[in-house]
C-alpha cells in the first residue's frame, strides 16, 4: 500500500470538477489536504484539492467504496466540530 501523503478532509458537493483529470459535472468530490513528511497537515484551506471519487481511489490505491466511506466519516466529523 502506498504511503499516503494526503489526508481526506471530507466530501463536498459544491465542487464539481476533479483536480486530478479535470472532469466536470461530478456529483461530489473528495477534499484532500497535503501532508508533510511527518504526516501532519501541511497547508491551509487554499491547498485543499478536490478529486472525483474514481481518481481519489486510484490516487490512494483504495476502492471507491472505502474512499467514499472515509470521506463521509471525515465530513461528518467536521460538520460536528463546526456546530
Ligand atoms: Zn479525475
Amino acid at each position: 500500500m502506498p504511503i499516503p501523503k494526503w489526508t481526506i478532509k471530507g466530501i463536498v458537493d459544491d465542487y464539481d470538477t476533479c483536480g486530478c483529470c479535470g472532469r466536470r459535472g461530478l456529483k461530489r468530490t473528495v477534499a484532500f489536504m497535503p501532508l508533510d513528511a511527518d504526516g501532519k497537515e501541511d497547508g491551509t484551506a487554499e491547498d485543499v484539492v478536490y478529486y472525483g471519487t474514481s481518481c481519489a481511489a486510484i490516487a490512494l490505491g483504495w476502492t471507491r467504496g472505502k474512499v467514499t466511506d472515509t470521506a463521509r466519516a471525515a465530513q461528518a466529523e467536521r460538520d460536528q466540530r463546526d456546530n
